[in-house]
């Protein structure tokens, strides 16, 4: 094992303090969006050995260890134990050999998705973190993303919508609610 990748008491202690602030930014954000309950038990899987011990051995502080370790390996089985558990994530509905490939998520989990970007953006920006932060991270990556082409677009708009409005005025359940539903309407 490189040295870069033991296991310290100094990175787990990062790591630990890392996932803990994630959550709670997820957390108020969740509450602001009316789902407290699910950002209470955001990411809980993330406490667990499969994630937790993955997490602090690739630890580094800028972006996820999960990266860091798949760059490292070349998979993630953190990242693999996570995302079988967690419905916020659009990987878990995905399935080759489905009729639907990529089915639509539902709302609520829409909902802590989002707060979930936002927060990650939030926890490893810092304060260095601006409105339009996350549409630039989404042009960056959403050639990847594998979900509902529907709520694909919602969630860019959405992000243009806090890039231009801010978190406060975007993140309200009933108008997202209305535009969710016009957006699995449309065909
Ligand atoms: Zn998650």
């Amino acid at each position: 094992m490189e040295e870069e990748y033991k296991i310290t008491f100094k990175k787990f202690w990062k790591h630990l303090h890392t996932v803990n602030k994630h959550r709670f930014k997820v957390f108020v954000l969740c509450c602001k969006v009316g789902i407290p309950f699910q950002g209470l038990v955001h990411d809980l899987s993330k406490y667990s050995r499969e994630e937790f011990w993955e997490g602090v051995r690739y630890f580094q502080g800028e972006y996820s260890p999960i990266n860091n370790c798949k760059r490292k390996n070349g998979y993630s089985r953190a990242w693999l134990h996570h995302k079988g558990r967690n419905k916020h994530h659009y990987e878990y509905w995905y399935d080759y050999a489905t009729t639907i490939e990529t089915p639509p998520m539902p709302f609520k989990y829409f909902l802590e998705l989002i707060c979930d970007n936002l927060a990650a953006g939030m926890t490893y920006q810092g304060k260095d973190w601006t409105k339009e932060y996350q549409l630039t991270y989404w042009n960056r990556t959403k050639e990847r993303v594998h979900m509902d082409e529907r709520l694909k677009t919602l969630l860019e708009n959405i992000y243009k919508q806090i890039a231009k409005d801010g978190v406060k005025e975007v993140l309200q359940k009933k108008k997202l609610k209305e535009q969710y539903n016009r957006a699995l309407q449309e065909s």
